[in-house]
């Protein structure tokens, strides 16, 4: 069986976070979508509130194979420990392949036999960050169709 993790913060998930989720769903048998904590970031939403997001959203689309976990260790190591070789992220802008580029290189260095996959955003939610939703939602604006409708409700 083919497992792939797909780790990030999810603060919350959105339509381009969910967006990836399908599309690595037909490459893999399954996909653990990972909370990944870093005590150094501040967070909109808890992790238990960020899990039953992501769970609601993956119930509400209908989606197959997913589970939803949550770490404060390396993702390449998660990774391992779960038979995982692949790492799922998404790739929006030039500057998120910057970011993205030097993580890759720290998990290479971490643990060579992880690779990760990445998937490029749809024009439609290329511009879709879990920032941008909330400073829209603080700002008046309807975000309810670049959020799945669990997301929306607790908004
Ligand atoms: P992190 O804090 O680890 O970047 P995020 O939840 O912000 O966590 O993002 C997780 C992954 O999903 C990242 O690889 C990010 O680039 C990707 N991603 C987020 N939003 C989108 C989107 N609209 N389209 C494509 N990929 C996205």
């Amino acid at each position: 069986m083919k497992v792939a993790i797909y780790p990030g913060s999810f603060d919350p998930i959105t339509n381009g976070h969910l967006d990836i989720l399908k599309r690595s769903l037909e490459i893999f048998d399954k996909v653990i979508v990972l909370i990944a904590v870093n005590p150094k970031k501040k967070y909109f939403f808890t992790v238990e509130e960020r899990k039953n997001m992501i769970l609601d959203s993956v119930k509400e689309l209908g989606l197959k194979n997913v589970e939803v976990d949550v770490t404060d260790g390396l993702t390449v190591k998660y990774a391992k420990e779960h038979n995982a070789k692949h790492l799922i992220r998404g790739l929006r802008a030039v500057t998120d392949f910057e970011y993205e580029f030097q993580i890759a290189s720290a998990n290479e260095f971490a643990d060579k036999e992880i690779d990760m996959i990445f998937f490029m955003a749809r024009n439609e939610t290329t511009f879709i960050s879990s920032s941008t939703i909330m400073e829209l939602h603080r700002n008046g604006v309807d975000v309810s169709k670049l959020v799945p409708n669990a997301v929306y409700k607790k908004l």
